[in-house]
């Protein structure tokens, strides 16, 4: 019989898992921490490592959340539109995430102009790939309104370094009806994500096994013989599969000279432990150091994407300058709760390297099938989207079809 042997049980690794076990093969998924989740995880005391948010056009995230019985977890904070508030000019506007809801005026981003729109909608066209910042120089308060928070949520590089192909690749997905709408997971990506594709896994009879990490493969005319942990090694029978949803950096140690992305962007999140009680929120700030505010009735998390210059600095530095941001913001929109003025015990987590820099130029891909009976998953393996949770579960049910194959 054959049996799979995924290792890394990021969401690229969870959704192979998933669609093999619960299709009744035998799987085994290996990951090196004590948990599962990889770059869109909760730490030991439930904390989210950061703000993951989903947008209507995830189909496959979304498809997995059905799958896994956890949709119902995942909110949309702002249907009317987003909160943003401008910090440079204290101004407060609700935004329409896609263009098709600026026909209401009440609902247009800052800076908008029909020049602008056109130039933006012209990266989802194959025009040369340039950076964006070159792209809409002639439009800069739409940039900085709009499409500067865009680039940095969708491909965590600043519009001075991102590619328009990678941005068009977003933007050819955002013109289906709701597809721009917004879901964060209302409680966390613990409970809300990681641990019912866990519990999904386990219920169709698959193998978990944390605290595993690969150290080597070794092969054989073009096949994977046997894989070799710390504690142990496995031997690889004839009809076995093996599926390496790794990061870009592990993988490349495990096969060395695949081509993959090496530069990457940080991610900074601050949490502060603040409970306004209430419901879920998400604002959006510009001309500040927060970039999303997520407003949970248990905890307020800031998010800070390409955050090169913040992943230096300590909490002692970023808190402060962040709570007084939050207070305007959160007194602009009127959200409810008893806000203090000092700063809230505050906690940092920088992932330093969140997600590869989506600069202009060829996307290092790897080949699907490094050896016959070896196949990739990862955000970086899949070249038709930015690294994000749709392009790990796009690439890990991929690698689950192709490993059957
Ligand atoms: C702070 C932050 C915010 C983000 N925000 C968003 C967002 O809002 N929306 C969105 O769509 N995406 C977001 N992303 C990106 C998203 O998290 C990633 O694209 C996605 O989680 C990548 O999943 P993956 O399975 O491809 O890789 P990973 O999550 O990196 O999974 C790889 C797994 O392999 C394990 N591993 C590594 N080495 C070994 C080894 N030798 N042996 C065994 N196991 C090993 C790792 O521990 C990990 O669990 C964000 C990322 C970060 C860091």
């Amino acid at each position: 019989m054959t049996h799979s042997h995924i290792i890394g049980a990021g969401m690229a690794g969870l959704a192979a898992a998933h669609a093999l076990a619960t299709q009744g093969h035998a799987v085994t998924l290996y990951e090196a921490t004590p948990g599962a989740g990889g770059r869109a995880r909760a730490l030991p005391d439930g904390t989210d490592n950061g703000t993951h948010a989903l947008i209507g056009c995830n189909t496959a995230a979304l498809g997995f959340l059905d799958a896994i019985g956890a949709r119902q977890y995942w909110v949309q904070p702002e249907p009317d539109g987003l909160p943003v508030y401008d910090c440079t000019d204290s101004s407060a506007r609700l935004v329409a995430l896609s263009p098709a809801g600026w026909w209401n005026g009440a609902r247009r981003p800052a800076g908008v102009s029909w020049g602008g729109v056109l130039a933006l909608m012209a990266m989802a066209l194959p025009f040369r790939d340039r950076t964006i910042a070159e792209a809409m120089a002639a439009h800069p308060a739409f940039l900085r309104g709009f499409v500067d928070p865009l680039v940095i949520a969708a491909l965590n590089t600043p519009s001075s370094e991102a590619s328009t192909h990678r941005l068009g690749q977003v933007l050819r997905r955002l013109g289906a009806p709701g597809a721009a709408r917004l879901f964060v997971a209302r409680r966390g990506l613990g409970p809300d994500l990681v641990d019912p594709a866990l519990a999904v896994f386990a219920a169709a009879g698959g193998a978990y096994r944390p605290g595993s990490r690969l150290r080597a493969i070794q092969s054989s005319n073009g096949r994977a013989t046997s894989l070799t942990f710390q504690e142990s090694d496995v031997m690889l029978g004839e009809a076995d599969r093996v599926i390496l949803a790794l990061p870009p950096w592990e993988a490349q140690r495990m096969l060395t000279g695949i081509p993959a992305p090496d530069a990457f962007a940080p991610i900074v999140n601050l949490h502060f432990a603040f409970q306004p009680g209430g419901q879920v929120r998400f604002l959006g700030l510009l001309g500040a150091l927060c970039q999303w505010v997520l407003i949970r009735p248990e905890g307020v998390a800031v998010t800070i994407s390409a955050g090169d210059a913040e992943a230096e600095q300590d909490v002692a530095e970023l808190a402060p300058r962040a709570w007084a941001e939050i207070l305007r913001a959160v007194r602009a929109f009127h959200v409810p709760g008893d806000w203090p003025e000092a700063p809230p015990a505050c906690r940092v987590i920088k992932e330093r390297r969140a997600t590869p820099r989506q600069r202009p130029g060829p996307i290092p891909t790897p080949p699907r099938r490094p050896l016959a009976n070896l196949v990739l998953a990862g955000d970086w393996t899949w070249p038709h989207l930015p690294a994000t949770i749709e392009a790990a579960i796009c690439s890990g049910q991929a690698a689950a079809k192709e490993a059957l194959a």
